[in-house]
């Protein structure tokens, strides 16, 4: 893409309405065109990819980040499909991205032009009893950004543009040896980690993971890296399963219902296991991962779900009499993001099986496609916002 660039520092940005205090905090090395190529949801169920979108203006506390890697996930389905609530059209989506900072709003020191930073999506107001508890993903001013609340491309503007303002508190510098695409993953590894910590998995102890998509594939490496015993993937289907391969899981076990519970214990030696972490997002999964528990166990529900799934057909003594610990998990609060990088960086956690595709930011139609259709195994479809190129799938 070739997009006139104004240089930033000098006089003038036409269609960028900085005021001049504004402006004399940018770099003069840094060039920022007045408009970028975005993908736009004009209202619900409908997207395109337009190149006249305003760069947004930086207001205090915020860096403009130019967008080098950006994944979709199931969220930006329900976005798009206007079931998100905090959601306002016109919308530009994405929220697991990766980039380098472009400019920095007045103030801001914690980064400058030039870094390498990752982005996680929850920004609370900070001021709230949930921010103060360090669960700014509870925020109870979400969806106010008058009292400092954002949600990255959920509530606000997110990362499928050239450019995104990103305010610096989601703001994670990447590791030297992360890539961009490695980078993109700030989010999701964050959630997994946070999802394993919450199970409280000690060394030697068995982990089941129920879910063979990208969080369950991240869950599994984390569990390994934290030292647990045996490990073992659920899923549905044998070909999800099959992508799973390789990441440290003892056993892949592709079954549904009482079949799949039978299974699972069987592999444990007939027992349940110490911890179970459920990333499937489904009543189905939740009720799996209740009864694939041990007495005493600790159950983690971590999948992605929505308003009105209730869960059925589990017996309480199973809970009670069980002595279970069971734990909501949503999203990932207090920086777990940051260690989960280093994990990334360390090797201990490898994302690249679960990177399956790349594309440019103008081939948006063909990317939602091959996620939302699944086309040749898609787990984690990469675009490339600011380079305007697809890099080759590997
Ligand atoms: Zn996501
Ligand atoms: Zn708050």
């Amino acid at each position: 893409m070739t997009t006139e660039a104004t240089t930033v520092g000098g006089a003038q940005l036409p269609g960028w309405p900085l005021s001049s205090a504004e402006q004399a905090h940018l770099t003069s090395s840094v060039a920022v065109p007045p408009t970028m190529r975005a993908v736009v949801y004009p209202e619900p169920n409908r997207f395109e990819v337009r190149d006249d979108v305003p760069v947004p203006p930086l207001g205090p506390g915020e860096a403009l980040v130019r967008v080098m890697s950006t994944t979709i996930c199931a969220t930006d389905q329900k976005i798009l499909s206007g079931q998100f609530p905090g959601t306002r059209f016109p919308h530009i989506p994405g929220h697991e991205f990766a980039g380098e900072v472009a400019a920095v709003g007045p103030a801001v020191d914690e980064v400058q032009p030039g870094d390498r930073v990752g982005v996680e999506v929850h920004v609370g107001c900070g001021r709230c009893p949930r921010c103060l508890e360090g669960f700014y993903q509870l925020c109870e001013n979400y969806g106010r950004p008058e009292k400092g609340h954002a949600h990255i491309g959920f509530t606000v503007p997110g990362g499928l543009a050239e450019y995104a303002l990103v305010p610096i508190k989601a703001l994670h510098p990447l590791p030297a040896e992360l890539t961009w695409d490695q980078g993109a993953f700030t989010d999701n590894i964050g959630i997994a980690l946070y999802a394993v910590e919450r199970g409280q998995l000690r060394p030697g102890e068995s982990v089941v993971v129920v879910g063979p998509g990208a969080f369950g594939a991240l869950a599994i490496q984390v569990a390994r890296a934290m030292g647990a015993g045996r490990v073992i993937m659920l899923g549905t289907r044998p070909e999800r399963l099959a992508r799973m391969a390789g990441l440290g899981a003892d056993a892949l076990i592709a079954a549904r219902g009482k079949e799949a519970v039978e299974q699972v214990k069987d592999s444990l030696g007939g027992k349940g296991a110490d911890v179970v972490v459920e990333f499937a997002g489904t009543a189905d999964a939740a009720r799996q991962a209740i009864q694939l528990a041990r007495r005493g166990g600790r159950v983690v529900l971590a999948g992605a779900t929505g308003p009105g799934r209730e869960l059925s057909g589990v017996d309480l003594s199973t809970i009670v009499r069980g002595h279970l610990d069971i734990y909501g998990s949503l999203a990932n609060p207090k920086g777990v993001s940051r260690r989960g990088l280093e994990l990334i960086a360390r090797g201990a956690v490898d994302v690249s099986p679960l990177i399956t595709h790349h594309f440019a930011l103008a081939d948006f139609a063909a990317a939602w496609d091959t996620f939302v259709q699944r086309r040749d195994g898609a787990i984690r479809v990469m675009l490339h916002p600011y380079t305007g190129m697809a890099a080759t799938p590997r």
